[in-house]
């Protein structure tokens, strides 16, 4: 008798770490399902305590790029990985830093203000403006012509645009468009379209403009405000404060957003014929 108990407590002890070890939530990866599972109102299963919530946002805003996670980097399907949080300490970051050499949890954490009331930016607020290009050069092509391979040519108000098709982005901008269209009153600030794709540098930087990618779009140029223009100081170290302009109507943002675009518009270094993909500053979770 005394053997058989032996023999039924060890083999608990084995089948429970059996499930253990096999169970989802042991693994420290926390895939895209999770945002399939919230769109079939089955449950979620609970986010992973040790994922920072950044690289779960990551995770969720981009489903068809089937991210999983470490404690500390985003991993692609094929192995590749970037470091979430490098070894610089939060707060020893300056403005330019923060610029020229973030890191992915850098790219989450000034928070992007979505919908028609968001605040003047303070100085230096630019939620979206801190990128780690390796991010982007890996989701839409590590150069021109491998972006190119990814664009098609859409209708967008009568202008043909080149954009990518990476993250159904083509489509999420034939949507906009749709949308754009039934009040002819944004016709002026969207039928002649500033830009799309062009892989270049941003003005006054050695960084990729978001433009190289196929993801962004600057609307008509004649009803925009861009910081450059307003300031004889050209350079981004705030030296002076930027006097805020929009003319832009708040009811385009609200299109462009709903669609996980971001507006330059809500940048303290605004630019306000700017959208772009970004839709892990606009998800919450
Ligand atoms: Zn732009």
């Amino acid at each position: 008798m005394k053997l058989y108990l032996h023999t039924y407590i060890l083999w608990s002890i084995g089948l429970s770490l059996f499930f253990t070890c096999n169970s989802p939530e042991s693994s420290l990866s926390y895939s895209a399902n999770i945002l399939k599972n919230k769109i079939d109102s089955t449950p979620a299963p609970k986010p992973r305590a040790l994922i920072p919530i950044g690289l779960q946002k990551l995770i969720v805003a981009y489903p068809e790029q089937h991210f999983n996670a470490s404690t500390n980097a985003l991993i692609w399907p094929n192995g590749d990985s970037l470091v979430y949080q490098d070894s610089i300490k939060k707060g020893e970051k300056t403005f330019q830093m923060l610029l020229n050499q973030p890191d992915l949890e850098d790219q989450l954490f000034m928070p992007y203000p979505k919908g028609v009331d968001y605040p003047i930016p303070s100085l230096n607020n630019d939620p979206g403006r801190i990128r780690v290009e390796d991010f982007f050069l890996k989701m839409y092509g590590e150069n021109k012509e491998a972006v190119r391979k990814n664009l098609v040519e859409i209708d967008f108000l009568g202008s043909k645009l080149l954009v990518t098709q990476i993250n159904s982005i083509d489509q999420k901008l034939i949507q906009i468009a749709k949308e754009l269209a039934k009040d002819s009153a944004l016709k002026k600030y969207v039928e002649t379209v500033g830009g799309t794709f062009n892989w270049r540098k941003i003005a006054g930087t050695e960084r990729l403009s978001m433009h190289s990618f196929g993801m962004t779009i600057d609307l008509n140029v004649k009803y925009s405000n861009y910081w450059r223009w307003a300031v004889s100081d050209k350079t981004e170290e705030g030296k002076r404060p930027i006097i805020y302009k929009n003319r832009i109507p708040l009811k385009i943002v609200q299109i462009f957003e709903a669609q996980g675009f971001i507006w330059g518009g809500k940048w303290y270094h605004y630019d306000t014929m700017h959208f772009e993909y970004r839709p892990e500053l606009l998800i919450e979770l």
